[in-house]
C-alpha cells in the first residue's frame, strides 16, 4: 500500500467518524424537540394570495387544507376554505382588511369553522363568529361547536305531535304549526313577514321556548326595532339575536344562518324546544350566487349556481322533532322569503316552497285593504301541523274556512248582481264578520281560549247581529273577560281534550252573554 492511499483511508475513516457523531447529535436533539412539547417551536402551514375580490381570496400552497377550515389573513381576518381545488383554494372571507392583497400570505389554522354556544347567549345580539353587536359586555363562553354540522338521521327524528302556537288567530286555526315543522313565510316587500315571525316569538312568553331571531342582510333600523319590540315583550332574554348585514362580506351573510342553526342544536339537544327565524333567505341565496360567481362556478338558472337548493335543504333539514331516545328536543323553522310582484313561482321561492311543510302566504292585495295580518289562507298550507293541533281548533275550522270561502266567491259575484236572495245575504254578512274577527293588531297574540272563544262567537252567528265597527270593541271585551273566567276551560282546551257539549254550550252563553251587554 503506498502512501497516498493510506492517507486516502485515514481520511475515508475520520470523515465516516465524524459523520457517525453529527448523525448522533441530530438523532439526540430531535429526541429532545419530541419528547417535550415546546412552547417556543410551532409549525404553521403558509399560503400566498393571489387574488383577492368582492370577498373571496385564491390562495396557493396549502395543499392539506381541509373542507371549511379557517384560514387567516393578515390583520387576523378569518376566511373559510370552501374550494378546493389542486393548485389553488377559493376562501370566503368573513371581514374586510386593508392588509389582505395578493402575494400576502395566510395561515392554516387546522379549525373548521366554529360558532359559540350556550346559555350565555340569550338576551345578545351577536355575530356568526360571535362578536358582539350589542354594546354589552363580551361574550363569557368557551364552547364552540361547528357551523355546519349533520342533519339528524330519520331514525332519529319523531313525528310532529306538539302545537306551536303563533298567537295569531288565522294562522292557528286553519294554519296550524308544530313542533319541528318548517313552515315557510313568503309574500311581497312590506306585507308583514317579519311581524308575523316576531309576533310568534313573542307569544312563546311562558313557555320556556327557546327564540333565534337570524337577520340576513336586513338594515340596521328595521333589527333594532325587532330587539326594541322583543325587549317590550320581555322575550329578550329568551331571544338570541344573530345579525349579518347588507354590508357584511357575503361570505359572512352566506355562513350566519347555519351558525344561527348550530346555536340553536345546542338548546335542542339538551331536550328544550327552540323556534328559529331566517329572515330572509332571498337574501342569503343572494350572497351565495354572488360568491360562486366569483369562485367561478357555472351559473344556472336566475344566476343561480347549481347547488342552490342544496344549501337550503341542507340548512332546513337541521330542523325537526328529535325522537324520545334522543331527548324529544325540537327546532322549529320559520325560513322568510321576499317575492317579487307576488311572483312565488320564481326560483328560489319555488325551492323553499317544496323544502317546507308548508307556506304562510301574506298578500299585498290584502295587505292594501288593511285586512292585516294579510294571510291569504287560499294559498297558504300546513303539510304536517294539523296532526298537532289542539281539538278544539278543528271544531271550529271547519266551519270557519267553508263560511270564508264561500263568502269570497259570493261577494266577488255580489257587485254585480243587483238582487240578492236572503241566504247568499246571509252568507255575505256571516262572512263579512269572519273577515273582521280574523283580523289582528301587531304584538297582540292572543291565548289559545281567547281565540276559540272568538272564532266559535262568529261561528254561531253572535255577531250576526253587531254592526262591522262594533266587532273589534266586543272582541276586546270577551278577550278581557275570559282572562278572569273561564279558566277551567282554558286548561281543558290546552291541555288537548275533546270539549263536550255541555262545555260549548257553556262557552257560548258566556259568550252571548258580553254581547248582548
Ligand atoms: P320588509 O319587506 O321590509 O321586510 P315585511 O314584509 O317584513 O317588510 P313588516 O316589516 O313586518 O313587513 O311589516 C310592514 C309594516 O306593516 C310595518 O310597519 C308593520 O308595523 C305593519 N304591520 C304588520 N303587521 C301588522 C298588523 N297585523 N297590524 C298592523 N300593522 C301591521
Ligand atoms: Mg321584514
Amino acid at each position: 500500500m503506498t502512501d497516498a492511499n493510506l492517507e486516502q483511508s485515514d481520511l475515508k475513516q475520520s470523515l465516516k467518524q465524524n459523520l457517525k457523531q453529527t448523525l448522533g447529535q441530530v438523532e439526540s436533539m430531535y429526541d429532545e424537540a419530541l419528547s417535550k412539547p415546546s412552547s417556543d417551536l410551532i409549525l404553521t402551514e403558509t399560503g400566498i394570495i393571489t387574488f383577492v375580490g368582492g370577498g373571496i381570496a385564491h390562495v396557493e400552497g396549502l395543499p392539506k387544507t381541509q373542507s371549511e377550515e379557517i384560514l387567516l389573513f393578515p390583520g387576523n381576518v378569518p376566511g373559510i376554505a370552501i374550494d378546493l381545488g389542486e393548485d389553488e383554494i377559493g376562501v370566503i372571507l368573513l371581514a374586510d382588511d386593508p392588509l389582505i392583497k395578493a402575494g400576502a400570505s395566510v395561515k392554516r389554522t387546522g379549525h373548521i369553522a366554529d360558532t359559540p354556544v350556550g346559555d350565555a347567549l340569550l338576551g345578545r345580539v351577536i355575530d356568526a363568529t360571535g362578536k358582539v353587536l350589542d354594546g354589552g359586555s363580551p361574550l363569557n363562553i368557551h364552547t364552540r361547536m361547528p357551523m355546519e354540522r349533520e342533519a339528524p338521521k330519520i331514525m332519529e327524528r319523531a313525528p310532529v305531535k306538539v302545537p306551536l302556537q303563533t298567537g295569531i288567530k288565522s294562522i292557528d286555526a286553519l294554519i296550524p304549526i308544530g313542533h319541528g315543522q318548517r313552515e315557510l313565510i313568503v309574500g311581497d316587500r312590506q306585507t308583514g313577514k317579519t311581524s308575523v315571525a316576531v309576533d310568534t316569538i313573542i307569544n312563546q312568553r311562558g313557555t320556556g321556548m327557546i327564540c333565534i331571531y337570524c337577520a340576513i342582510g336586513q338594515r340596521g333600523t328595521a333589527v333594532a326595532r325587532v330587539v326594541e319590540t322583543l325587549r317590550d315583550a320581555e322575550m329578550l332574554e329568551q331571544t338570541i339575536v344573530v345579525v349579518t348585514s347588507g354590508e357584511d362580506q357575503p361570505g359572512l351573510q352566506y355562513m350566519t344562518p347555519y351558525a344561527a342553526t348550530t346555536m340553536a342544536e345546542w338548546f335542542r339537544d339538551q331536550g328544550k324546544h327552540v323556534l328559529i327565524v331566517y329572515d330572509d333567505l332571498i337574501r342569503h341565496a343572494r350572497a351565495y350566487r354572488e360568491l360562486s360567481l366569483l369562485l367561478r362556478r357555472a351559473p344556472g338558472r336566475e344566476a343561480f349556481p347549481g347547488d342552490i337548493f342544496y344549501i337550503h335543504s341542507r340548512l332546513l333539514e337541521r330542523s325537526t322533532q328529535l325522537s324520545e331516545a334522543l331527548g324529544g328536543g325540537s327546532l322549529t323553522a320559520l325560513p322568510i322569503i321576499e317575492t317579487q310582484a307576488e311572483d312565488i313561482s320564481a326560483y328560489i321561492p319555488t325551492n323553499l316552497v317544496s323544502i317546507t311543510d308548508g307556506q304562510i302566504y301574506l298578500s299585498p292585495g290584502l295587505f292594501r285593504k288593511g285586512l292585516l295580518p294579510a294571510v291569504d289562507t287560499g294559498k297558504s298550507v300546513s303539510r304536517v301541523g294539523g296532526k298537532a293541533q289542539l281539538p278544539a281548533y278543528r271544531a271550529v275550522a271547519g266551519d270557519l274556512r267553508l263560511a270564508y270561502s264561500q263568502f269570497e266567491e259570493l261577494e266577488s259575484f255580489a257587485r254585480f248582481a243587483t238582487r240578492l236572495d236572503d241566504a247568499s245575504q246571509a252568507a255575505i254578512n256571516r262572512g263579512r264578520r269572519v273577515r273582521e274577527v280574523l283580523k289582528q293588531g301587531e304584538h297582540q297574540p292572543l291565548t289559545v281560549i281567547q281565540q276559540i272563544a272568538m272564532l266559535k262567537a262568529v261561528n254561531e252567528g253572535l255577531f250576526d247581529g253587531l254592526a262591522l265597527n262594533q266587532i273589534s270593541v266586543t272582541q276586546k271585551k270577551i278577550a278581557d273577560a275570559l282572562q278572569q273566567q273561564m279558566k277551567p276551560l282554558a286548561t281543558k282546551i290546552e291541555s288537548g281534550e275533546k270539549l263536550s257539549d255541555e262545555d260549548w254550550q257553556s262557552l257560548v252563553d258566556f259568550l252571548s252573554g258580553i254581547i248582548k251587554q
